[in-house]
């Protein structure tokens, strides 16, 4: 079959639609990521943990069965997040999707492409980033319990991958390329909690570090409470670790964060984040924090507000409270902050954060810095520095007559001008 596979919503959904393109490639079918145009057979790898998503994955959904309607593609399967969550109510809406499954019914949704699962095949993927990173899935579920969380209903509990096959799927994907290593998971700083008892992130970051090829490794979702502290040391010594750390806080209200159940106060992240910042000075700090949740009144904001340009975070992402049935929050708190203030608080701390990373931006200007070429724009080459995670963070613009830039490369610029999220650079010479 010419199958292809269309993945919606997070970097652990992305690994997940890799996993399934390689044994859709085991089971002799061709595979497409993301483009339907010559497929019989479209799988969607769905999102599911708030409203926005869920429309995104329906709209998707939708248009796919329009597709099979007009006769474009034959079949179109459902799978992911969405399809775990809902899978009756998608059922009896939507007849005309010829399967449903769960993000564990690997099983089942080869069988029904004539396929077998291959586990030792769970290490490889058929990689849709870019050659020369990828997004390494350390650990599937949550074990906490955040309030207004859905995602441990639908992914369930923690599960970390064992050590050693996370090491050989880093060599593997090395030996095709990748230089640099995006660690990911719900929540990475619980690693090995579950089947080792104990923390065994830093020990993992450590022994990645010593795969052949790999450059650059980047940490995300690490989860405040509970902070393993070795991992500060890590991130201040290992040359292989970005000096970038991804940390969704949420918020910093006392009361929030208790209505949130996110197990921190706001002191104990004050004080992680002062002790990251005195350890590794030159880190980028990446954040989400969350507005209008339950218990969030105008001085809980204000306090939100004073915290963000306190900290003055070098990355920052907002999400609007989405109620999200099942989740303890929907259960027992109304959602009363309205829709349109929801937004307003979003543009506020927004358009404070984009003045912080303005500011930010304009200290690097002068800086010679190594950045990893991604991509290859007419006139120009698009690149990361090390503060910079694909997709979200900011882009390194250099003109494309720089000839020591290479697609996938590392080289050295010096940074000539710099917006609220972009820099432009010149190179420096040949690394
Ligand atoms: S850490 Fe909290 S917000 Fe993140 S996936 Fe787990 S329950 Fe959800």
């Amino acid at each position: 079959m010419n199958i292809s596979v269309i993945t919606l919503g997070c970097s652990k959904n992305l690994v997940d639609s890799e996993r399934l393109m390689k044994q859709l490639q085991a089971a002799g079918h061709r595979v497409t990521h993301d483009d339907a145009t010559d497929a019989d057979t479209v799988f969607i790898n769905t999102c599911g943990f708030i409203e926005a998503a869920k429309e995104e994955s329906i709209a998707m959904i939708l248009s796919l069965v329009e597709a099979k309607r007009r006769g474009d593609i034959k079949r179109v399967y459902v799978i992911g997040c969405l399809s775990q969550r809902y899978r009756r109510e998608l059922q009896e809406e939507m007849p005309e999707v010829d399967g449903f499954f769960g993000v564990d019914e690997w099983e089942r949704l080869l069988a029904v492409v004539g396929g077998t699962l291959h586990p030792p095949l769970f290490v490889r993927r058929l990689q849709t980033t870019p050659r020369h990173f990828a997004w390494l899935k350390i650990a599937e579920g949550c074990n906490r319990g955040c309030a207004y969380c859905a995602i441990p209903l639908i992914r369930g509990q923690y599960r970390s991958t064992p050590f050693e096959e996370l090491r050989v799927e880093a060599t593997i994907l090395a030996a095709s390329g990748v230089k640099e290593l995006l660690i990911t998971a719900q929540d990475t700083t619980y690693y090995g909690v579950d089947l080792y008892g104990r923390r065994r992130l830093t020990a993992l970051l450590r022994a990645l570090s010593t795969v052949r090829g790999v450059e650059w490794i980047r940490l995300h979702y690490a989860y405040p409470a509970q902070f393993p502290l070795d991992l500060i040391a890590e991130l201040r010594d290992n040359p292989k670790l970005c000096k970038y750390l991804d940390i969704p806080l949420q918020h910093i209200s006392d009361r929030v964060l208790k209505n949130m159940r996110r197990g921190v106060d706001g002191a104990q992240i004050r004080a992680l984040i002062t002790q990251l910042r005195a350890a590794v000075p030159d880190i980028a700090l990446r954040t989400t924090l969350m507005v209008g949740h339950p218990g969030e009144d105008d001085e809980a904001f204000a306090e939100l507000l004073d915290f963000v340009e306190e900290m003055r975070f070098e990355r920052l992402g907002v999400f609007r409270y989405s109620e999200e049935e099942g989740t303890y929050a929907a259960r027992h708190f109304p959602d009363i902050i309205p829709d349109d203030e929801k937004q307003r608080r979003y543009e506020a701390v927004m358009a404070l954060q984009s003045r912080i990373s303005q500011d930010f931006n304009s200290r690097l200007i002068g800086r010679r810095l190594r950045v990893l070429v991604d991509r290859y724009e007419g006139d120009r080459y698009v690149a990361r520095t090390e503060y910079d995670s694909p997709e979200v963070d900011n882009e390194v613009i250099i003109p494309a007559t720089a000839a020591s830039c290479r697609l996938g490369q590392f080289c050295e610029v010096t940074i000539t001008a710099a917006e609220e999220y972009d820099l432009w650079g010149r190179e420096a010479s040949v690394v």
